[in-house]
């Protein structure tokens, strides 16, 4: 079997990968707008970088793609749609709106074809070893056949329900996390404040009712300032954007939501859009020590 991955950026990188050799697969057709990732990726990889969507597609029984927005989806439809073959499955790991992704699978129906929107979660690690957790929305039928692959790189591949249920499973997922990596910033630049020996105080708290993934995965960066990696500002707020749209037409209020997306503005215009988004650490960093300097002041 032929397929094709589409976006090799942090994710699909490692995504497209897993799919070297899988079993059932005899090729994989890469593609990316940034050239040489295409190339690179070749050059580490038994695969093959394809100069056009075009290319990819064809002759591709299962196109997967891993896209930074709508913008990008919308982008890469438009051109999907005009050479895509019948009874082909477009997953895509991307996370958009549902809107996007309902109106996408009903135009890949409209040509013979099917689309699932199975966004994902666990980050470069995750896609790394293989072990993200994935949430499918789409055609039962089709998620039945396109299931086995997507388990090359998940540990976890859920059917959430129809068009759209992936993308709405995966703001459930942010709206439950963005909280979780606020206070932890707090609690870490509280503990550092007060003088404790703060890796002591996370390693106290591991196994507590405090415990998160961040925890484990990632005060260590965010104690020693390290944001180079992971998944960044720029498209958790992004994230956040698609949620509280949602939210707005559902006539539902998330505030804590809400303002962790204000500030990660506030890391962005700090020069972080591209840093991983516990970069929340930086600006708490910041604020506290402005909040600090000016209470001595009034004193
Ligand atoms: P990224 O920006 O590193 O990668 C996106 C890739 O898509 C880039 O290489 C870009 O050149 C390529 N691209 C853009 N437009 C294209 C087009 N028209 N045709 C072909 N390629 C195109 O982003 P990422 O961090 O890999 O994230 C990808 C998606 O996965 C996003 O929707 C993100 O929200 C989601 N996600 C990311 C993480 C993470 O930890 N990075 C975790 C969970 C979910």
């Amino acid at each position: 079997m032929r397929v094709a991955f589409v976006g090799l950026g942090r994710m699909g990188w490692h995504m497209a990968g897993h799919l070297v050799g899988y079993d059932g697969v005899d090729e994989v057709a890469v593609y990316d707008t940034v050239r040489h990732l295409g190339q690179d990726w070749a050059t580490e990889n038994q695969g093959e970088a394809v100069e056009s969507l075009k290319l990819a597609v064809s002759g591709a029984s299962c196109v997967f793609s891993s896209l930074p927005a709508d913008r990008e989806l919308l982008a890469v439809r438009s051109e999907i749609l005009e050479e895509i073959e019948v009874d082909t499955i477009w997953v895509d790991h991307s996370t958009t709106s549902a809107r996007v992704a309902r109106e996408t699978a009903e135009q890949m129906s409209a040509v013979g074809a099917h689309f699932i929107d199975a966004p994902v979660s666990g980050g470069v690690d995750g896609a790394r070893s293989g072990s993200l957790s994935v949430m499918a929305g789409g055609d039962p039928d089709a998620f039945s056949r396109a299931e086995p692959l997507i388990g090359s790189y998940a540990s976890r591949v859920k059917y959430m329900g129809s068009s759209g249920a992936g993308q709405l499973t995966k703001m459930t997922n942010q709206i439950c996390v963005v909280g979780l990596c606020q206070a932890l910033a707090e609690g870490l630049d509280f503990a550092t404040r007060a003088g404790l020996d703060v890796e002591n105080v996370v390693e106290a708290m591991l196994q507590g009712s405090s415990t998160s993934w961040q925890m484990e995965n990632r005060s260590d960066k965010m104690l020693g300032r390290d944001y180079d990696f992971g998944f960044s500002t720029t498209l958790m707020r992004k994230d956040i954007g698609l949620v509280l749209e949602e939210a707005s037409d559902m006539n539902i209020s998330l505030p804590v939501t809400s303002l962790v997306g204000q500030f990660l503005a506030d890391v962005s215009s700090m020069g972080g859009s591209d840093w991983d988004w516990c970069s929340l650490m930086e600006r708490q960093r910041r604020f506290s020590s402005d909040y600090s300097e000016s209470h001595e002041l009034q004193q």
